[in-house]
């Protein structure tokens, strides 16, 4: 089991009456992409402020990296990169110098600052445009660049929020795969605002949601869909004599499947209330004489848990 790198505990922020993040406890661990979800203003931009030391709690405890980002603030700082929703990169300057300025500013030693910035700007692709000025860039550059910023000091730790707002989906892509080689070949931890379900899954190793400035749920995206959707689809392909009967059959079901079987393309679609109907199905079909060639499950997405925790019908009923 790896170790925490973030712990909170009954977190509380309030702004005026609005309580922005209520009660959280949270536990990221070192290696890990761990999703941070919810809903516009439901309290992730105040999640990172207060795991940054920029804001500080009016309860609760936290740890990150086992420092207290207010006491420790400028420690915490040299071990963690943060890209906020509107990285600021200064438009008049190319993009080698915004790295240089930035390198200085996190203290990256002189013998190794421009190393490190050639370095950065060949993994973020964007070492023909180095010498542009970054008024000319694109928006997908211009984030690989604020990505690029963010790890000039080869942080633990990265906290990024929606680093992929706005982008279209080549450059949402190339942004993804970095996050996801940060993770995997140098074991960074990441932990990463999304409105993007689709991203969450693909990248992350656990998600929390948010909902109101509270937690509903946290788990890897496969324990959430098992605990909260309660629906599967399945596909059964049979002898292709047998497919009427099956249909009849399963037809008849209406204690294991919801609603009714469909016929498509030579085998039967149904949706069943969770996994645990599949060995009765299976059951009732097999002792009724069906030979079974093949059945298949589709795994809910996380948009489908995003969907079932926020009580609105699942997407497509
Ligand atoms: P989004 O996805 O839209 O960025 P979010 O999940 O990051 O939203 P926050 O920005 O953390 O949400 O906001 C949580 C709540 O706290 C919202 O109701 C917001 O209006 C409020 N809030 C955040 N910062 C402040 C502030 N500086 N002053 C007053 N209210 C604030």
């Amino acid at each position: 089991m790896s170790t925490a790198i973030i712990n909170a505990e009954n977190l509380t922020r309030r702004f005026g009456d609005t309580i922005a993040v209520n009660s959280l406890d949270l536990e990221v661990r070192s290696g890990e992409v761990f999703g941070f979800l919810g809903h516009n203003g439901a309290g992730k931009t105040t999640t990172v402020r207060l795991f940054n030391g920029v804001l500080e709690p009016h309860e609760g405890s936290m740890r990150v990296l086992g420092l207290d980002p207010i006491s420790d603030g400028p420690a915490l700082r040299a071990r963690s990169g943060v890209l906020t929703e509107s990285a600021s990169l200064d438009n008049r300057l190319t993009a080698r110098d915004n790295l240089l300025i930035y390198a200085d500013l996190f203290g990256v030693s002189r013998d190794k600052v421009t190393s490190r910035v050639a370095e950065l700007l060949e993994l973020f692709e964007l070492s023909q445009h180095a010498d542009a000025r970054v008024a000319t860039y694109s928006t997908g550059m211009r984030q690989r660049l604020a990505l690029a910023r963010t790890l000039l000091h080869d942080p633990e730790i990265l906290f990024l929020d929606e680093p992929t707002a706005g982008l279209d989906p080549v450059a949402a892509r190339q942004v993804d795969e970095l996050i996801a080689s940060l993770s995997q070949e140098k074991g960074r931890t990441v932990f990463l605002c999304t409105h993007n379900l689709v991203e969450a899954q693909k990248l992350c190793d656990r998600v929390a949601v948010l909902e109101h400035g509270r937690l509903v749920a946290q788990g890897t995206p496969v324990e959430l869909a098992r605990q909260y959707v309660r629906r599967l689809d399945l596909q059964i392909e049979t002898a292709p004599e047998h497919l009427d009967l099956a249909l009849n059959i399963l037809s008849d079901a209406s204690s294991l499947i919801r609603g009714l079987p469909r016929r498509t393309n030579g085998s039967l679609t149904l949706t069943i209330t969770g996994r645990e109907s599949i060995p009765d199905l299976l059951t009732l079909l097999v002792n009724q004489g069906v030979r079974v060639y093949r059945l298949a499950a589709n795994e809910p997405s996380l948009e489908d848990v995003y969907f079932a925790l926020h009580g609105e019908k699942e997407k497509d009923q």
